[in-house]
């Protein structure tokens, strides 16, 4: 799904950064952009000012620009009331969950509080997991991105649709996971391993339609969530995939190429370099096999794994991934949009 628009890299390591900045000077230019934004700048954190600076290599008056119409994006689109699933408020999940505490381990799932349009996007991907966390404490991505059924996402989900829904996702990962991984580390974390399993994946996949919305996507999630990939690994990559690479690239940001391993069959050392065994799944290399849930470490309905979600007339026909008593809840009710700590 999802966060999975962010891809490639390989053999170049081409160095964009003209030195590196200290802590200390990174700090003082997150504060410099803080006063330039003015009032909108008071309720960021340093973490929010540094992404933004990094996205643009930190200059600032680019990184002021681009944050500034991100604001105004999420004001006009009060993506801050975007409800998130946590332990305590019991929302259904769109990724499922293992080795988390502000949000139970759990798989998607049919439920009347999702919208017809969450479950149906649910049904067409391959089935995506944020599974612990790398050993610099990154939450990690992985995601059965052979299993994805491009042509009906192409064909049968809206552009509108599938950005709620990546929206929601994003918010999910930023005020539920990523919190959850800045206190295990004990300093801020906002960025994410991704894994790309690409086992059966194949030409049947590389559907136009399928690959526009995917760019739709990656647009979306480039300009109003910037850095938020630490590595991307693609594993399994057959033949095929360089295809669908060629068309894909050029759509994405150098610094993210940059961040992007394409592996084949021989990936299994190069994840144990940055995940610990027992982190990492078995089918990856690892020792973890997550047998106290169905599915297992990365349950996929594709795949057959876990059953397709059913859809009833509970679940609305709109393009907001929950129910509009849920979205309407959620804009008075602090536990439907943050992990609350009891
Ligand atoms: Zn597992």
């Amino acid at each position: 799904m999802v966060f999975e628009f962010v891809t490639h890299h390989g053999d170049h390591q081409h160095k964009n950064e003209q030195h590196e900045l200290s802590d200390e000077e990174k700090k003082q230019q997150a504060e410099i952009l803080r006063e330039s934004l003015g009032s909108l700048g008071n309720d960021l954190s340093y973490t929010q000012l540094a992404q933004f600076l990094e996205a643009n290599s930190w200059n600032q008056e680019h990184a002021k620009h681009q944050l500034e119409s991100t604001l105004i994006w999420r004001q006009e689109k009060k993506v801050d009331f975007c409800p998130v699933a946590t332990t305590k408020n019991g929302l259904p999940l769109l990724v499922s969950v293992r080795g988390f505490k502000y949000i139970e381990d759990g798989n998607i799932q049919s439920n009347k509080k999702l919208s017809e349009s969450a479950i149906r996007i649910l049904n067409y991907l391959g089935g995506d997991c944020f599974h612990k966390f790398d050993k610099e404490g990154h939450p990690i991505l992985i995601d059965r991105t052979g299993y994805h059924q491009a042509k009906e996402i192409g064909n049968d989900v809206t552009g509108e649709e599938i950005k709620h829904f990546q929206v929601a996702c994003n918010e999910f990962l930023n005020r539920v996971i990523m919190v959850e991984a800045s206190e295990k580390a004990g300093k801020p974390i906002h960025k994410e391993t991704i894994i790309f399993d690409c086992t059966h994946m194949g030409l049947w996949q590389f559907h136009m339609n399928g690959l526009f919305k995917l760019k739709q996507v990656a647009d979306y999630v480039q300009s109003y969530y910037p850095e938020t990939l630490c590595r991307l690994f693609v594993v399994n990559a057959p033949s095929a995939f360089l295809v669908m690479w060629k068309i894909v690239r050029p759509w994405l940001d150098p610094k993210t190429l940059d961040k992007v391993q394409i592996l084949g069959k021989d990936y299994k050392d190069v994840l144990l370099k940055y995940i610990d065994s027992e982190s990492l799944p078995t089918f990856l290399g690892g020792s973890c096999s997550c047998s106290h849930l169905q599915g297992g470490c990365v349950p996929s309905v594709n795949e057959g794994r876990i059953p397709f979600l059913v859809k009833t007339e509970d679940n609305e026909k709109i393009a907001s991934v929950y129910n509009s008593d849920i979205m309407l809840e959620a804009k008075t009710n602090p536990d439907y949009i943050k992990v609350v700590s009891s």
